[in-house]
């Protein structure tokens, strides 16, 4: 990997926009049709943008191109995905899946069967799979919250307990669950349909509500741990890389679209005889936006290239995170206050990404569990220390 400026590849380039270009043409336009009541594009939408996307060479573009997936790398990821992100139902994953859904990262350490039974067909029939690692006792810690117990009984793996808060769960077609078991803390590759699961909605604030998973005598196969018993939590630590560098780079994403609009609108939108466009204070939020919209994109792509580099970018990554997602806040509620009382409409995209952004500075590791991190790498840099 060389480093040669700030220009993107050529062929990198042109991958985003193609998936610019996806996202203008079907995408937008598939959103724009629907009432303001929707939470989320319809299921026939979703497979109809799915079908064009596997047919543009668009899907699962961050799985490993030996499973079926496209193979990106980090940097990569994010330049894709900031691209992908520009319209309202990007969260949790732009087009409602338009570009399938990638297999959890864990499962790309599962053994030959394991990628055989799950990774393979996920990506070739556009399966979706939940993460269940938060349970009441908290998320932000889990090596110490996570009661949800896993007992070995002859070839099984018998769990009980009950996650919170997942994503997906009850459209998944299986899910990577985190239990307690005699070693520690071990990850099981559990079907959706298994007995002894279920799911209820649980309603938040964003448009895309997660689930109550409830683990009642659920027997997995043995076969159905995934890596080591004892190693789930770092699995987890490799999921959270690539996954928290993808939500800075959808962040991103949302914060560009949402400046675009804003320059539209402080054009042609009049006060008091002149465009608000031409108000010192309307120029410096647009500056304001511009210049942390900057920054936070090159700490996204430098903790990427970093990852992608092999070195340990933990702290990075944290960074790139945490200022993406509250500099995409910020703008989307500054964006919100020059659009007035229609900013607040859900004819824009703009409340509904205040909406998601809100929820993206607690999920993927909360800000202060993000800045406990940095700080912890700050002060192990104190003169005298190694
Ligand atoms: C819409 C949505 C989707 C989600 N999807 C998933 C999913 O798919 N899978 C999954 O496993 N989880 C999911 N979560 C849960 C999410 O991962 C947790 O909410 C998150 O990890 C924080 O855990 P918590 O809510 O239990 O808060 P806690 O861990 O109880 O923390 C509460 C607050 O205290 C702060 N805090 C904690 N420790 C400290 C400290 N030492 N110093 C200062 N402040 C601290 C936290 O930052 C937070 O603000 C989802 C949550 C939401 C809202």
């Amino acid at each position: 990997l060389t480093f040669s400026g700030f220009d993107l590849p050529e062929s990198l380039a042109m991958l985003r926009d193609v998936v610019a270009r996806f996202v203008a043409e079907h995408i937008r336009p598939a959103e724009e049709v629907l009432g303001p009541e929707r939470r989320a594009l319809p299921p026939e939408t979703v497979q109809d943008l799915q079908t064009r996307a596997r047919r543009a060479g668009l899907w699962c573009l961050d799985a490993p191109a030996e499973y079926g997936g496209g193979g990106i790398s980090a940097f990569e990821s994010v330049v894709v995905w900031e691209a992908a992100s520009q319209h309202r139902f990007c969260h949790p994953v732009p087009g409602g899946g338009a570009f399938g859904y990638n297999p959890p990262a864990p499962m790309f350490q599962g053994n030959q069967g394991q990628i055989e039974r799950y990774v393979r067909p996920h990506i070739e029939h556009g399966w979706l799979a939940f993460t269940a690692i938060a349970e009441a006792a908290g998320g932000s810690d889990p090596a110490r919250a996570i009661r949800t117990q896993a007992v070995r009984r002859g070839d099984d793996w018998v769990l009980n307990g009950e996650k919170l808060w997942i994503t997906h769960a009850a459209r998944a077609h299986y899910g990577v669950v985190y239990a307690r078991s005699a070693g520690g803390i071990s990850c099981f590759i559990v079907d959706a349909d298994i007995p002894g699961l279920t799911f209820t909605e649980m309603p938040v604030v964003r448009d895309a509500w997660p689930f109550r998973i409830t683990l009642d005598d659920v027997r997995v196969p043995a076969g159905n741990l995934l890596g080591e018993e004892g190693g789930g939590l770092a699995l987890a630590g490799a999921f959270l890389q690539r996954g928290r560098l993808v939500y800075a780079a959808r962040s991103v994403g949302v914060a560009e679209e949402a400046l675009r609009l804003a320059k539209e609108w402080v054009t042609n939108r009049h006060t008091f005889g002149a465009p608000l466009a031409s108000r010192q204070a309307v120029q410096f939020a647009i500056a304001n936006a511009r210049m942390r919209i900057e920054a936070a994109r090159l700490l996204t792509w430098r903790a990427a290239w970093l990852l992608d580099a092999g070195r340990d970018a933990r702290t990075e990554v944290a960074t790139a995170k945490l200022v993406a997602t509250e500099t995409a806040y910020d703008v989307v509620d500054e964006v919100m206050q020059l659009f007035g009382a229609m900013g607040t409409s859900r004819e824009l995209p703009l409340e509904g990404w205040w909406r998601d952004l809100r929820v993206a500075r607690i999920v993927e590791g909360a800000s202060e569990i993000l800045r406990h991190q940095v700080a912890a790498a700050e002060m192990a840099r104190l003169p005298g220390r190694a």
